[in-house]
């Protein structure tokens, strides 16, 4: 039987109308709203392009804009300084420096100056170390993201085989551990795993960050598992994930298409961590 699709859109609009209702409630409580700075350096369209998504998403939910955007040659210690500013402001409750920044800085340098609380993309060190160690703290918003597409649709983390293919900083890392939170016994996969569709098709909840059109395919795929699908890859017939939807529909419960899948959710969570973030700074958590 063909696969239930995974709706992302209507769960990322779900978790918007929540914020939104969070961040009213938290107006009321606290007389200011939460706030976030976007820090884009350069033009880079594309990058133009998701900080302008992130800072309309904020205002529908009722999030004050704190936009900064630094001239592409602005130095490692002009950026730093305004990092350094919005730490020091009350009024930001989250900072997100939009990466890749261009030649010559070094993102990471700077994404490690960002106050552990108001790290809403959840990647510094102390950031990553909080999730490995389950400590309280803000996680990244792709792979929260996944976790709640999963909770959406009641799959069971719980004891469950989760396999995720990849194993980058920004989701397959992450994405491993918040299902090890939850209990999973987690599998992770990269570039040298051997057996990649034996191992794949043991899993009850398979992830795919990968960055490879259509590589995972139905024979990687239990059947009845849920597959989500966190690629994003351009190719001449248009937009695909890692995994190929065809075929792995064929066999699984629960699948994500992309678009409309994992995509949406990113800015959903960015938003929910910017009034996480809010509320651990006021106490409130
Ligand atoms: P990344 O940093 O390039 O990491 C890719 C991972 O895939 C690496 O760990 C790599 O293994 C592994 N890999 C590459 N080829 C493989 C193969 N043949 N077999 C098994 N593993 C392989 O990518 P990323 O930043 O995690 O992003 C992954 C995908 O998710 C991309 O398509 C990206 O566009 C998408 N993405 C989507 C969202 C969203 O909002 N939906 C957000 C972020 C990313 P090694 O470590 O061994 O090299």
């Amino acid at each position: 039987m063909p696969a239930t699709i995974i709706d992302g859109k209507e769960v990322a609009a779900r978790v918007r109308a929540e914020v939104a209702r969070d961040v009213a409630a938290f107006r009321e409580r606290t007389g200011q709203a939460p706030g976030l700075a976007t820090i884009l350096v350069g033009d880079d369209p594309a990058s133009a392009v998701y900080v302008t998504n992130k800072r309309r998403a904020c205002a529908e939910a009722g999030i004050i804009d704190f936009h900064q955007h630094l001239p592409g040659d602005a130095s490692q210690d002009h950026v730093a300084a305004v990092i350094e500013d919005c730490n020091g402001n009350p009024e930001v409750s989250g900072i997100l420096l939009q990466l890749p920044v261009p030649d010559g800085l070094n993102g990471k340098e700077l994404t490690a100056l960002i106050e552990a609380d108001k790290d809403v993309d959840g990647l510094t060190h102390v950031s990553a170390g909080r999730l490995m160690q389950g400590a309280p703290g803000l996680r990244p918003c792709t792979p929260l993201g996944v976790l709640e597409l999963l909770d959406a649709y009641s799959v069971p983390l719980e004891g469950a085989e989760a396999v995720v293919v990849g194993r980058s900083d920004l989701v397959g890392k992450p994405v491993a551990f918040l299902l090890l939170e939850r209990n999973a016994t987690v599998t992770m996969c990269h570039s040298r795993t051997r057996d990649l569709a034996g191992v794949c098709s043991r899993a009850d909840v398979l992830v795919a960050a990968i960055g490879r059109a259509e590589m995972i395919g139905g024979e990687y795929v239990k059947p009845g598992a849920a597959v989500i699908d966190v690629g994003i890859n351009r190719t001449e017939n248009g937009l695909r994930g890692d995994v190929k939807f065809e075929g792995a529909a064929e066999r699984a419960g629960l699948i994500t298409p992309v678009p409309g899948g994992v995509g949406p959710m990113t800015i959903a969570m960015l938003l929910r961590n910017t009034v996480t973030a809010a509320q651990l700074q006021a106490g409130l958590q």
